[in-house]
């Protein structure tokens, strides 16, 4: 069935009731920027319009399965079913200053299989639609509303490789700039990846405005291919030179996950002050969240700032990321693959 995201659809239904086009801003701002539930943003139309668009239109595409709400620091982490029967999962953040952050999936499951992620132990099942990209985003302003809050910002960085679900991603970015429908900034959105050199150059081609960020992990090749198998086939010579290039519109992200003895050694940290020399970018040191299945260990919070100040030293912008949600599973993919473990059982 149509979905409300289809905005031919939406049009087409708009002409057959002759509904007036403001009428119709109307119900797309009741919609998606004041997040009213659909009931309400019908009773935005005329009145004889209402049943046509309520019967051609389905107002939501996911189904909330779980929300887990943490006790430490506000995240929470929503479980959302698909028309299939596959689970999907979206972090909602809500730090200090303010600015409720949502991390959106792009993908069921991920063909990249990085080695620290429960997602990449899941194999890839399909591609997210337009529509199941944007109703995580949807349903949780919805859910985020009597407490005062909507979203500010977006990431792509959860279930999922958004450049490898590339159409589908850039038709959501277009979605959530549009003044019309969400209205956020690019500078209010990031685009996580592995390092998938031709689509970074289109991706900074087409949304100049919007957030890049690198998962690197390490700038030692052998290391990365451990890592990430995705390394092999995109070595780090090749990235940097995207990088060089994507860097000429804005800073980019690097997201640098510490993981003891593995990318936390003083050869780790020369190398990746040799790769990065140069290239304007904002560095963030992410804590691994452990869990179940994976031989991998954080790198203790000492050792953590002491590397992160070493890169101060050497000129770099570097935040030191804390854990967010680590008492409700937050980490990518650790919840539905717990999920997927129980329903074995
Ligand atoms: S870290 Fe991202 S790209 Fe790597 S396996 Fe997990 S979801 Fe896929």
């Amino acid at each position: 069935m149509t979905t409300i995201y289809d905005l031919d659809a939406v049009e087409e239904l708009r002409v057959r009731n002759a509904v007036q086009p403001h009428r119709l801003k109307l119900f797309r701002n009741a919609l998606f920027k004041n997040s009213n539930d659909w009931k309400s943003a019908l009773g935005t139309l005329p009145e004889a319009a209402r049943s046509d668009f309520e019967d051609g239109l389905k107002f939501q595409c996911l189904e909330l399965a779980e929300r887990h709400d943490s006790e430490i620091d506000g995240a929470s982490k929503l479980i959302f079913k698909t028309h299939d029967h596959h689970l999907i999962e979206s972090v909602v953040l809500r730090p200090k200053t303010g600015r409720t952050s949502i991390c959106i999936s792009s993908q069921i499951g991920c063909a990249c299989y990085c080695s620290f992620c429960a997602t990449g132990m899941m194999g890839f099942t399909r591609n997210l639609t337009i529509a199941e990209i944007l109703d995580q985003i949807t349903q949780t302003n919805r859910m985020l509303k009597p407490e005062g809050r909507s979203i500010r910002n977006v990431v792509f960085m959860g279930m999922g490789e958004p450049l490898l679900n590339m159409e589908n991603v850039f038709q959501a970015l277009d979605y959530l700039m549009d003044p019309q429908l969400y209205d956020l900034t690019g500078s209010r959105i990031t685009v996580s990846t592995v390092g998938i050199p031709q689509a970074m150059d289109r991706f900074t081609e087409m949304y100049p405005d919007v957030h890049l960020a690198l998962s690197l992990h390490s700038a030692r090749q052998e290391v990365r291919q451990r890592l990430m198998p995705q390394a092999r086939v995109y070595p780090l010579e090749q990235i940097r030179d995207t990088l060089l290039k994507a860097s000429a519109h804005g800073k980019v992200m690097i997201e640098y996950l510490m993981l003891a003895g593995v990318n936390d050694r003083e050869e780790d940290f020369q190398a990746l002050e040799k790769y990065l020399k140069g290239i304007p970018v904002h560095i963030n040191l992410i804590p691994f969240n452990e869990y179940a299945g994976s031989n991998l260990r954080g790198t203790p919070l000492s050792e953590r700032k002491a590397f992160g100040e070493k890169l101060k030293v050497a000129g770099f912008n570097t935040t030191l990321r804390y854990s967010m949600g680590s008492d409700i599973a937050a980490a990518c993919g650790q919840l539905v693959q717990h999920k997927k473990k129980e329903s074995l059982i």
